[in-house]
């Protein structure tokens, strides 16, 4: 399974998962169709499914174009948002698993940003040594998804789940916002060395357009101030008593930064 990183709307990612074997491909979020339709034009590849992590219109906005153009297409987005993502034919839960390309995917239930978000983990297996991880506006390199439809507690519930997968974990999030991120870590914990370095890396990456998503959940634990919430430096900075204190006051920090 190839994973192409494909740009939409001002600063949005699609993922294009692509299966040489077959010829086929899965979309994870689609925003916009004409990316979509560009990059399986060049592989000439036939997309069989929609991968939806939730419902907001910058991760479903192509559903129903792409339906048009391939009605075989299969949308699969969270049992909770029955209704509210366009075309949805599968309703998944926490523990379900979604096969594509040989990779089997296995669904995290992760509200917060949205009371029904979802994201779909690839573990390696013995071909492909990375865990590849889709988890839309969940978790960002260096951030977090605002909290629109959830509570602090079942946000950290969620961000902890993904924080258990192991380091080496490719994390696919959905928009690019790495370096503004960075920025508010720098003001919460700015004496973290490894922030300082991914910090100046970012940066001169963005500085050359180059896209700083995928991240490395290992980076991520080390430097992103959202899985951080049990860190004593970071419990100082923001007065917080508790994990789920602490990562309240971080997030509403993060809304007005
Ligand atoms: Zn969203
Ligand atoms: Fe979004």
């Amino acid at each position: 399974m190839q994973v192409h990183r494909l740009r939409a709307l001002s600063d949005n990612y699609i993922f294009l998962l692509h299966d040489p074997e077959q010829q086929q491909a899965a979309v994870v979020d689609p925003a916009e169709a004409t990316p979509v339709r560009r990059c399986l034009q060049e592989l000439g590849a036939d997309l069989v499914a929609i991968f939806n992590t939730h419902h907001h219109s910058d991760h479903v906005g192509a559903n129903h174009q792409l339906l048009q153009q391939f009605p075989a297409v299969c949308v699969y987005g969270g049992a909770d948002d029955r209704g509210r993502i366009p075309r949805q034919q599968v309703f998944l839960q926490e523990g379900d698993r979604v096969e594509f390309a040989k990779r089997t995917a296995e669904v995290l239930f992760v509200p917060g940003h949205t009371r029904a978000h979802i994201a779909y983990y690839f573990p390696p297996t013995a071909e492909a040594e990375t865990g590849e991880l889709f988890c839309g506006d969940t978790l960002f390199a260096g951030g977090c998804g605002r909290l629109f439809e959830g509570t602090p507690t079942q946000m950290v519930a969620s961000l902890s789940k993904l924080r258990d997968l192991p380091d080496r974990t490719r994390v696919w999030c959905a928009h690019e916002y790495t370096l503004k991120n960075l920025k508010f870590a720098l003001t919460v914990d700015g004496n973290n060395p490894d922030i300082l370095e991914r910090f100046a890396a970012v940066k001169a990456a963005r500085q050359q357009q180059q896209a700083t998503v995928p991240s490395l959940l290992g980076v991520e634990k080390l430097t992103n101030p959202f899985l951080r919430w049990d860190q004593p430096a970071l419990q100082a900075a923001v007065k917080g008593n508790s994990p789920v204190q602490t990562f309240g006051r971080l997030r509403g920090m993060k809304d007005r930064f």
